[in-house]
């Protein structure tokens, strides 16, 4: 049986790139651990570590000191089930010239036999020497680079480059063809005159990632809603408060409305409708939620006080509507009366629930949860 061969780069893709020469300087990859577990237990692939570690055996990079951290890497690896069939460790300097260095293929003659696919087989790696070793052995690349680097690959190597991401998962996904397991993840960065804005989202989270919006309360908000929603979010924002709140908590809710479409994509396999009736305290706050693609906004909500802390109560329902108009959802919020913090919190976490089901995705569906085919 002809063996596909997954070639892999160290440093850049597994650990970060730098010269790994102490334990403390071993820092991975986020994602890899999963993605070369799922890659290797669907056993369809022959695993060849390819790395090019300049200078190991001279004074500055003494042999030991490469082998403790390097042998620390793979023991860690294979503790999640991730063995290497081959290892192909390149030791010597640029200006040696040697023909076993990336991009040269000297140390790789093996796979150039019949037993190999190399037509099928995949080098991963973070530069533009690991593509060009996978173009002069025949083979294909993965990118590992940003995507939105994907317009910076030379025209020479367009037709061995078959992908370009430096997200595990998504290559995971992307080389096992699980597409329905990919991650949902948007990037928005927003700059206007009033606020700057950068936020990734990741649907498929663990409720993991921080929030800087520098309102203090409306951080303890959004914080609800990455904890309540299970979505991984990044949120950083930075706009015109001397001005007032307005711009920011107006941006923020677009922001993360277009950044909730975005990763939802086409919305096939997921719930669409959300609920949630919750508690806190002596109130009791009321959120349902349909990914409808058309906005609609119902606000059934008083409060008896004009500010909370330093926060205006008006901007909880202005933050609400903006995420409603640009997620193009329908959004329908109630609460009693009660303390107007409360009020609040418990509409941002209901809001988070409702979220939360509303994004669910059934994996192994790829059906559109519409009548009309299209969401
Ligand atoms: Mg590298």
């Amino acid at each position: 049986m002809h063996k596909r061969v997954l070639f892999l780069d160290r440093d850049g893709i597994i650990v970060e790139e730098m010269q790994v020469d102490t334990l403390e300087k071993i820092q991975y990859i986020p994602g890899v651990f999963g993605a070369l577990s799922r890659l290797r237990r669907a056993g369809s692939w022959y695993f060849a570590m390819v790395s090019n570690q300049d200078g190991v055996g001279t004074p500055s990079f003494p042999k030991e000191t490469f082998e403790i951290p390097h042998q620390r890497i793979l023991e860690t690896l294979r503790g999640e089930g991730i063995t290497f069939d081959a290892e192909h460790i390149d030791f010597s300097l640029p200006e040696d010239n040697c023909p076993g260095r990336k991009p040269k293929i000297g140390m790789l003659g093996e796979y150039k036999e019949q037993n190999y696919d190399l037509e099928h087989s995949v080098m991963i790696g973070d530069r533009l020497t690991d593509i060009q070793l996978a173009k002069n052995l025949g083979c294909k690349a993965i990118w590992f680079v940003n995507p939105k680097q994907a317009s910076e690959l030379p025209e020479e190597f367009k037709d061995v480059c078959i992908y370009v991401n430096d997200n595990w998962d998504a290559i995971a996904s992307f080389l096992l063809d699980e597409d329905n397991l990919a991650p949902r993840v948007a990037t928005i960065d927003r700059k206007t005159k009033e606020t700057q804005i950068s936020l990734v989202l990741n649907l498929d989270g663990s409720g993991r990632g921080s929030v800087q919006t520098h309102i203090p309360f409306f951080d303890h908000m959004l914080d609800q809603v990455l904890r309540h929603s299970g979505c991984n979010i990044e949120l950083h924002a930075h706009g015109d408060l001397v001005v007032d709140e307005h711009h920011t908590v107006e941006d923020v809710g677009i922001a993360l409305g277009q950044a909730f479409a975005a990763a939802l994509g086409d919305k096939r396999g997921i719930s669409r409708y959300g609920f949630e009736l919750l508690t806190m305290d002596e109130v009791l706050a009321q959120v349902a939620l349909d990914f409808s693609g058309r906005p609609y906004f119902q606000w059934n909500v008083e409060f008896k006080r004009e500010y909370i802390g330093t926060f205006p109560t008006e901007m909880v329902e202005h933050f609400f509507k903006s995420f409603s108009d640009s997620a193009k959802c329908n959004l329908s919020m109630q609460v009693n009366e009660g303390n107007a913090h409360h009020q609040a919190e418990a509409l941002f976490k209901a809001f988070a629930r409702a979220l939360r089901q509303a994004i669910h995705r059934n994996p192994y569906s790829m059906e559109l949860p519409s009548t009309k085919g299209v969401l």
